[in-house]
């Protein structure tokens, strides 16, 4: 394999067509199920599909099939299935559904407006996870220019990852044993700790939210009248919050919570927080003044990638302050939202969480928790060795640094369900989420250069894994 003439056919084909691909797709705002309940109505989710299948139709890959799957009522599904010269499968993952606009974006940048600056392209949903269609495809591509044999290669890119996967477990069904057995699963979907090198993903956290009531009062009465007689629900909220989180330390503290880092994690989480050190915090957008919740780097990541940790995301009830009088007010809700270690079972965290919140609740209130259906974590498999040494070599050849392999504090639905389907299958789990990049928040953005080389060593990657197949 010409490695140069490799690395130039992908950069030409970022820059003679994906950049405008993603152009176009940045400007269409088909957020997730979850984010936009009547996506199908609203034809932006089809105007992504339609966009992203009429590119891969026109790469030069012979044999490819590109199909759109639908079943009523779900997200579609884009699946690209190039026929392998040697047996074997490997399965590349990506989805299009956009997480919603959020706010605080900078000037002169929007969700929906894409902006090319400093080597960015910034907007929604470009980085999570747009360009993974064209780039795991370009990875194939580029191969097949150089007649390198591959084995077959199908991509799957869903529509309802940022609600949690609700339509892929059908799309799976419907699609039979169609897939095989892939012995090597790549996902694009993942951050990167630096714009350095080759991250991989080697565990997920779990996901689990829900609504939490707490009801006082059949209707708000003066605070003067009432306050110092009945509690207020957004104390007897905080109460029961601390049951499940110390609101001091941070630290959650039911048992069904919590797990054991793995010693090889450990070692992982030593080596990137001596290469990122100040950047584990330093990647944030910090408020002036404020201050990380540890010093230690390697405290931080293990909090962040494999200890449960709440976040209140949302609340029912608390007007705007603008419009907020003296009253104490009946009810409010809120949404919890954890993420789990990646060991832990979601079901039984659910159940943990839901006693908790709802055993025995101050003043009697009326107090109702309803989980949403949870995520579990995910803990790769051991590195079978031709990978290990695959990723390290082309994180050398195309970045020029060793890879690392870190934790992720997010999560990935279909990992697990993968890793459950195809025990033995390896993973290679990357990706352009880096310092900054904000997916999810305001000013995301895609690091091209960064998404360039990522494309190269998917390549690398893929041609070692038809080289191990025939070993
Ligand atoms: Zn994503």
């Amino acid at each position: 394999m010409d490695i140069p003439k490799l690395r130039h056919w992908i950069d030409a084909s970022w820059d003679g067509s994906i950049l405008d691909q993603l152009r176009t797709y940045i400007r269409i705002p088909n957020k997730s199920p979850h984010f936009d309940p009547e996506w199908e109505r609203h034809g932006h989710m089809e105007a992504a599909v339609t966009l992203m299948a009429d590119w891969c139709r026109a790469q030069p890959v012979p044999g490819m099939r590109v199909e759109i799957r639908r079943l009523p009522g779900k997200t579609p599904l884009l699946l690209i299935d190039v026929p392998g010269d040697i047996p074997g499968c490997v399965l590349l993952y990506g989805h299009l559904d956009k997480q919603p606009e959020f706010t605080g974006w900078s000037e002169g940048l929007g969700p929906w407006e894409p902006v090319l600056r400093n080597g960015r392209l910034y907007g929604r949903g470009g980085a999570d996870d747009g360009y993974a269609v064209f780039s795991s495809l370009t990875a194939i591509a580029a191969l097949k220019q150089q007649g390198v044999a591959l084995a077959r290669c199908v991509l799957l890119i869903e529509a309802s990852e940022e609600s949690g996967s609700i339509d892929l477990p059908a799309h799976l069904e419907s699609l039979g044993d169609a897939i095989g057995d892939p012995s090597l699963v790549i996902c694009l979907d993942a951050e990167c700790g630096d714009y350095e090198r080759v991250w991989c993903t080697t565990s997920l956290r779990g996901n689990l939210t829900g609504r939490l009531q707490v009801r006082v009062l059949t209707e708000g009465v003066h605070s003067g009248m009432a306050s110092g007689i009945a509690a207020t629900p957004f104390r007897i909220a905080q109460q029961l919050l601390a049951r499940i989180e110390n609101p001091v330390t941070g630290e959650v503290l039911l048992e069904e919570l919590q797990a054991e880092v793995p010693a090889d994690r450990r070692v992982q989480i030593a080596a990137t927080a001596g290469v990122v050190a100040e950047g584990v915090a330093g990647k944030l957008p910090w408020a002036d003044g404020t201050r990380a919740i540890s010093r230690d780097p390697a405290e931080l990541i293990t909090n962040n990638t494999w200890r449960a940790t709440l976040a209140v995301t949302g609340a029912d009830g608390l007007p705007p302050t603008a419009n907020a009088g003296n009253v104490l007010l009946p009810q409010v809700a809120l949404k919890p939202s954890l993420r789990l270690p990646p060991t832990s079972d979601a079901a039984a965290a659910a159940a943990a969480l839901r006693t908790a919140l709802e055993r025995d609740p101050p003043y009697g209130a009326e107090v109702r928790f309803e989980e949403d259906p949870g995520t579990g974590g995910w803990n790769a498999p051991v590195f079978a060795s031709w990978l290990e040494q695959s990723i390290e070599r082309a994180s050398k050849t195309v970045y020029g640094r060793e890879s690392l392999n870190a934790g992720c504090g997010g999560t990935i639905p279909f990992m697990g369900m993968l890793g459950r389907q195809f025990p033995r299958t390896q993973f290679f789990i990357t990706g352009v989420l880096g310092p900054h990049s904000n997916a999810h928040g305001p000013n995301e953005f895609l690091d091209v250069e960064y998404a360039k080389k990522l494309t190269a060593c998917v390549s690398l990657v893929l041609a070692d894994h038809a080289r191990s197949l025939a070993s």
